[in-house]
């Protein structure tokens, strides 16, 4: 199955991809994570995926789209397919995607946007697997409770960028639901309860897809 994950940034796309591709068995391919390998190997995409990173801003769709073609083309995504999360994020990305790919499913994790300006702000996130927290469950810790690595605040999540990054999302990405409807891709799910709870759904959505 190739499947792709929409939401806001915060819906908790990164956290309920974890949970399908450790189900499913198959790669999580999340361009954010992506362009922070790049920035930390200081690459010439690092650099300049950087640049729009710190602002709250959409790297280029030529960038974007370059690096995902050449991931798509890998073998592992030959098996059982892949989980796409935080890719597409505009219509022209989506066009590239249908031009090279069948998509099988779009699953949209839908929040009040009213949470996920707290959502954001208040996440923590490990450095060795990657596991996100909220600030006010850590109870002073800054630890992973899954691997005991460190935990950190993603430059990206301060009020002023995440803002920015809410509004990108309303302006540019948002109209992706449209887009995924008309085509008959769109699997619903609502994303304000606890990650397991959102996983219930997701998990029978998906099920039932695969009979
Ligand atoms: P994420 O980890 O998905 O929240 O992505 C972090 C940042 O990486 C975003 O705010 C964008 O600046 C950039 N980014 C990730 N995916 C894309 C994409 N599909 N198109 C453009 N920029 C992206």
């Amino acid at each position: 199955m190739n499947i792709i994950l929409l939401g806001a940034p915060g819906a908790g796309k990164g956290t309920q991809a974890s949970r399908i591709t450790e189900t499913y068995g198959m790669p999580h391919i999340s361009t954010g994570d992506i362009f922070r390998a790049h920035m930390k190997a200081e690459t010439p995409v690092g650099i300049i995926a950087k640049s729009y990173i710190d602002k709250g801003q959409l790297v280029p769709d030529d960038i974007t789209c370059e690096i995902v073609e050449s991931r798509l083309a890998q073998d592992d995504c030959r098996k059982n397919g892949y989980m796409l999360d935080g890719f597409p994020r505009t219509i022209p990305q989506a066009e590239m995607l249908d031009g090279i790919e069948q998509i099988d499913a779009v699953i949209n994790i839908d929040v009040d946007m009213s949470l996920l300006m707290d959502r954001l702000c208040g996440r923590r996130v490990c450095k060795s697997c990657g596991e996100s927290y909220h600030v006010s469950r850590l109870n002073g810790s800054n630890t992973c409770e899954k691997c005991g690595g460190e935990l950190f605040q993603r430059k990206d999540d301060n009020p002023e960028t995440v803002s920015s990054r809410l509004q990108v999302y309303t302006a540019q990405t948002a109209p992706l639901i449209a887009y995924y409807t008309k085509k008959g891709l769109l699997i619903n799910v609502q994303g304000g309860g606890t990650p397991d709870e959102v996983f219930v759904q997701v998990r029978e959505k998906l099920d039932a897809l695969n009979k």
